[in-house]
C-alpha cells in the first residue's frame, strides 16, 4: 500500500536506458501516480522529469484503439493517404495481414518482407518478432531502431572483446577516480546516471571528469576537462591519447602482454597520430589532449561513459574501438572502477540485443554470419535451417522498399517516417511499398499516415514482460491497468499473427503458442544457456522473488554477475581482448559530407532533458514543456552575426535532402560553424518536417549505424 489506500505495483520506467524503478499506482483504469523504487539499484528511489511523470502521460487521449485496415492505397508523393482505414475486428485484420504476407511470400521469396521494431519494446515482444522473421518467414530481415543508437557500441565491443558484453556496472561509477564522458550528456539524457556522477565527486573531491563533446553541455559545465571536439575527430582524439600514454610510460605493459593482442599493430599505425598533428583537425589545443591522457592513465580506475556522440557516425564502430583501447592499453578494465560502459539510449536495446533483434544477431548474441550459430539455433528451434541471407539494416530496409526489393513491412512501436535519416526518402518508401503494416500504441503517428493496417498495441503500464538496462540488470515490467479499446499487448498481437501465417505457409503453428510473457520469457532464456549473455537460471519468477539481476545468471546461480571479465579472460577465441586492426587514418573523411561554401554548417543533433524521441508521451506533460518550449536552431553568436541573421528570427536550415523553418537562437557552447536541432519534432501533419530531413544516411560500414549527429547545411533568413 502506499500509505493512501492504493495499492503500488513495482515496474519501470520506459524512457532512457538508465532502466529506473518506478513504484505505479492506478484507481479506476487509470494510473495515477509514481515514484521511485527505493529497492531498484539502478536508482534507489530516484526519478527524473520525465520518469515523476509517467502517470501524466499514460494519460488517455491520442492511442490507437482498434484495428483499422485501409482498403485501397491512395497515397500520392509523400503526402498523407487519402483514403480513411476503416475499423475492423482483429480476425479481419490478422487474416488480411497473414493473407498479404504469405502472398508477398510466396511470389517473391521470403526476403521481399521485413520487420523494423523496437528498442522500447519487452524482452518478450522482441523475442517473438525475431522467431517469427528467421524461424517461420525465413529472413533476416528485421532491424530495430537500437540500430539508430546501439549498433557501433555493438561492434565496437564484439572488435575488442569478443562479445557485445557491457564489462562494467553503474557501482564502479563511485569506484573510478577518473570519468571520462565521451559523446554524451547524461545531465540531460541519463540524468538518474548523472546523479551518481555528482554524487560520486561530492564523495571525493579528487575524482576527475573529462568531458568529450563537440557542445558545452550540462554535463561539460562539472567537468575538470572540457575538450569541445571538432566532429568527426574522435578516432584521432583517442589515438593520439593514446600515443601520449605510450610515450609518457602509462600504459600498462603487463596486461598487454598477458591479455591483448594486436597491439603491435595497432602501434605501427600510430606513428603520425601525435596531439600535434591531430590538434588542428580536432580543434584542440594539443596541451589539452596531453592532460586528457594523463588524466587517464594516471588514474587508479578509470571509467568510460558514452552515447550517441560516438555511435552515430559513419565510423562509429572505429570510435568505439578507439576509446576501448585506451581502456586495454592502461588496464583500466576488467577491475572494479574502470572500463568502457557505454549507455545505453533506449530502455530495452540491451534486451533487443539479447533476444538478436538486429538484423546481424541471431537470440543468444549469436551471429548470421557464423554458420555454426545458425546450425545450432535451427536445432534448438526445431526447424531445418535459418536463413543465411544477411538482413537488411534499417536504412538499408528503407532504401530496399524504396527500390521494390521489399514489399511489404512490419513496423512495431517505432516512427520511423520521423525517426530515420533522410526523412523524405523514408517517406516516399513507405508511400509506395504494396503493404504497410503498423502496430502501435499511439494513432498518429508520422509513420501511422502510411499504415494499410493499423494494430493497436498496449503501451506502458499495460503489458507484462522484462526490459535489461544499461548495465545487463533484467528487470520485470508489469501491468497496472488494462489496454484501451481493444488494444493488446505487442507479443500476443505477433504470436496470433504467426500461428496464421504458419497455417498459409503450411507450417507449424504451435510454434508460437506461448501460456504468458512468462513462458516467452523460459524460451528465449534457455536460449542463451552457455552464451556469454546466459540467463537460463533467470525467469519470471526468479525475478519475482529476487528483484533484478545482471546477467550473465546462468542455471543455478543464486544472483548476477555485476561485473565482467574479471578473471582477464575475454569472450575471443584465444581469451585475450584485442586492439583491433582498424586504427584510422588521419586522412580519412572525418564528416560524411564536408561544409563548403553553400552549405557551411556542421549539424548537429540531440536530446532535450524533457523530451523522449518523437513525443508521443512527453508532448502530453504540460510540465515538461517549461523547460524548452519550442524546437530551434542553435549558433554561435559570432556565426549569428556573420551571417547577417539575428536572434529569434525565423531561419531556413537547408541541404540537398530536405529543409526546414526555425526560429534562431545563440549559444556559446556551440562552436562556430556549427549547428545544433533537437531531434524530438516531426509533425504528424507532414507539413514541418523535423531534424531528420536533413540527416544523412551515411552508415558505418561495420555497425551500418547512421551518422545522425553530421550533416552540411545552409542557414539564411526564411
Ligand atoms: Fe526514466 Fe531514464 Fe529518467 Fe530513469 S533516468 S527516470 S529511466 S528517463
Amino acid at each position: 500500500e502506499n500509505g493512501k489506500g492504493r495499492s503500488e505495483q513495482a515496474t519501470v520506467c520506459c524512457y532512457c536506458g538508465t532502466g529506473c524503478g518506478v513504484l505505479a499506482s492506478a484507481e479506476g483504469g487509470r494510473i495515477t501516480a509514481v515514484r521511485g523504487d527505493p529497492a531498484h539499484p539502478a536508482n534507489f528511489g530516484r526519478l527524473c522529469t520525465k520518469g515523476s511523470t509517467l502517470h501524466l502521460a499514460a494519460a488517455p487521449g491520442g492511442r490507437a484503439l482498434y484495428p483499422k485496415l485501409r482498403d485501397a492505397r491512395a497515397i500520392v508523393g509523400i503526402t498523407a493517404a487519402t483514403t480513411p482505414r476503416r475499423r475492423v475486428g482483429w480476425d479481419a485484420a490478422l487474416d488480411t495481414a497473414a493473407e498479404r504476407f504469405a502472398d508477398i511470400i510466396r511470389r517473391h521469396g521470403p526476403d521481399a518482407v521485413a520487420f523494423y521494431i523496437s528498442g522500447q519494446l519487452l524482452t518478450e515482444d522482441y523475442y517473438v518478432f525475431n522467431k517469427l522473421a528467421r524461424a517461420l518467414v525465413g529472413t533476416n530481415n528485421i532491424d530495430s531502431n537500437s540500430r539508430l543508437c546501439m549498433s557501433s557500441a555493438v561492434s565496437g565491443y564484439k572488435a575488442t572483446l569478443g562479445a557485445d558484453s557491457v564489462p562494467t556496472c553503474y557501482e564502479d561509477i563511485a569506484l573510478a577516480d577518473h570519468l571520462l564522458i565521451a559523446g554524451a550528456n547524461p545531465a540531460w539524457a541519463h540524468p538518474i546516471v548523472f546523479r551518481r556522477i555528482e554524487d560520486a565527486r561530492r564523495a571525493n573531491p579528487d575524482v576527475s571528469l573529462t568531458v568529450v563533446d563537440p557542445r558545452r553541455t550540462e554535463t561539460a559545465e562539472l567537468a575538470d576537462l572540457h575538450l569541445q571536439i571538432a566532429p568527426g575527430s574522435d578516432v584521432l582524439l583517442y589515438n593520439a591519447m593514446l600515443h601520449v600514454l605510450l610515450a609518457e610510460g602509462l600504459v600498462d605493459q603487463d596486461f598487454i602482454r598477458d591479455h591483448t593482442s594486436g597491439f603491435e599493430a595497432l602501434q605501427a599505425q600510430l606513428g603520425s597520430c601525435t596531439p600535434g598533428e591531430v590538434a588542428a583537425a580536432c580543434g584542440l589545443p594539443a596541451a589539452q589532449i596531453v592532460e586528457a591522457a594523463r588524466r587517464f592513465g594516471r588514474a587508479r580506475a578509470a571509467l568510460s561513459l558514452w552515447c550517441q556522440g560516438l555511435n552515430q557516425s559513419h565510423h562509429g564502430t572505429a570510435n568505439n574501438a578507439a576509446l576501448i583501447h585506451l581502456h586495454l592499453a592502461s588496464g583500466h578494465i576488467a577491475r572494479p572502477g574502470a572500463g568502457p560502459f557505454s549507455l545505453t539510449g533506449q530502455p530495452n536495446a540491451m534486451g533487443g540485443r539479447e533476444v538478436g533483434a538486429l538484423a546481424t544477431l541471431l537470440p543468444g548474441h549469436r551471429n548470421v554470419d557464423d554458420a555454426a550459430d545458425r546450425a545450432e539455433l535451427a536445432r534448438l528451434w526445431n526447424i531445418p535451417a535459418l536463413p543465411a541471407a544477411p538482413g537488411l539494416a534499417a536504412v538499408q530496409l528503407f532504401e530496399a522498399l524504396a527500390a521494390g526489393r521489399v514489399k511489404a513491412v512490419w513496423i512495431a512501436c517505432t516512427n520511423p517516417a520521423q525517426s530515420l535519416p533522410d526523412q523524405a526518402r523514408v517517406r516516399a518508401a513507405l508511400a509506395q511499398a504494396e503493404f504497410v503494416v503498423l502496430q502501435e500504441a499511439f494513432a498518429d503517428t508520422e509513420t501511422a499516415a502510411y499504415a494499410d493496417l493499423l494494430l493497436p498495441a498496449a503501451s506502458w503500464g499495460e503489458k507484462s514482460g522484462t526490459v535489461t538496462n544499461s548495465e545487463r540488470r533484467v528487470s520485470r515490467v508489469r501491468a497496472l491497468v488494462p489496454p484501451p479499446g481493444e488494444a493488446r499487448p505487442d507479443w500476443v498481437i505477433v504470436a496470433d499473427f504467426a500461428r496464421r501465417l504458419a497455417t498459409r505457409l503450411g507450417r507449424d503453428a504451435a510454434a508460437f503458442d506461448w501460456r504468458d510473457e512468462a513462458a516467452v520469457f523460459a524460451e528465449h532464456a534457455s536460449l542463451t544457456a552457455g552464451r556469454d549473455c546466459d540467463m537460463s537460471g533467470l525467469s519470471h519468477a526468479v525475478l519475482e522473488r529476487d528483484g533484478p539481476q545482471q546477467w550473465p545468471f546462468p542455471a543455478g546461480a543464486q544472483r548476477g554477475t555485476a561485473r565482467l571479465f574479471q578473471d582477464k579472460r575475454f569472450a575471443t577465441a584465444d581469451g585475450r581482448a584485442r586492439f583491433a586492426p582498424i586504427g584510422f587514418p588521419v586522412a580519412h573523411a572525418l564528416l560524411p559530407e564536408p561544409v563548403d561554401a553553400r552549405h557551411p554548417f556542421v549539424l548537429t543533433t540531440g536530446r532535450l532533458r524533457d523530451h523522449w524521441h518523437g513525443m508521443s508521451r512527453t508532448g502530453k506533460v504540460a510540465a515538461l514543456w517549461g523547460h524548452t518550449p519550442r524546437a530551434e536552431v542553435v549558433l554561435n553568436p559570432a556565426n549569428i552575426a556573420a551571417h547577417g541573421l539575428e536572434v529569434g528570427e525565423l531561419v531556413r536550415i537547408a541541404n540537398p535532402r530536405g529543409e526546414l523553418v526555425l526560429p534562431l537562437a545563440a549559444d556559446t557552447g556551440i562552436a562556430a560553424g556549427q549547428a545544433w536541432i533537437p531531434m524530438h519534432w516531426g509533425s504528424a501533419s507532414l507539413a514541418q518536417p523535423g531534424a531528420n530531413a536533413l540527416t544523412s544516411p551515411a552508415v558505418d560500414p561495420a555497425s551500418r549505424q547512421p551518422a545522425l549527429k553530421q550533416a552540411a547545411v545552409a542557414i539564411k533568413p526564411a
